[in-house]
């Protein structure tokens, strides 16, 4: 069954060891987007009517795309295809950007698993690896999203 990749490259520093494609500067997050919505729109029959088993958001870091960003690119996506009812729909979120808010807001979004980037919880390793968030940030996270799953 095929699945869709979205690769969002803009992330809020550069972590030392990252070899991604990634911009810093978040000046044309909103442009991007929109190239996302025009390119799902170009290759909308690619996969021949076939239902999407798996929508995978990666980055860079797709957790800094605002609920509308994402219901713009999920809004097209819906259109243009089936989307299998059990299907695996990933965002990769870094611990710095999901707060309660971003966490409620990502529960009204088809999303329902997330990957969380703790490279560590370690202070002194987050910092050597130029990390955004901190380890305190990192457990808190994790708390706060078992509670939003937890609730309808
Ligand atoms: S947040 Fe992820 S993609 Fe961005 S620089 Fe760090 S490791 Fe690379």
């Amino acid at each position: 069954m095929p699945g869709l990749y979205l690769h969002i490259p803009f992330c809020k520093q550069a972590c030392h060891y990252c070899n991604f494609h990634f911009s810093t500067s978040l000046r044309q997050k909103g442009a991007m987007v929109d190239a996302i919505v025009r390119e799902l729109e170009r290759q909308k029959d690619y996969l021949q009517g076939a239902p999407l088993s798996s929508i995978y958001f990666g980055g860079g870091t797709p957790s800094l795309l605002d609920a509308g960003e994402l219901e713009r690119i999920f809004a097209k996506i819906y259109q243009l295809h089936t989307v299998q009812t059990e299907a695996e729909i990933t965002l990769e979120a870094n611990p710095d950007d999901l707060d309660l808010l971003k966490l409620q807001a990502l529960r009204n979004t088809p999303v329902n698993r997330l990957s969380i980037g703790i490279q560590s919880f370690a202070e002194e390793d987050l910092r050597f690896m130029n990390r955004a968030h901190n380890a305190q940030e990192a457990r808190a996270c994790i708390e706060n999203a078992l509670a939003r799953a937890s609730t309808t």
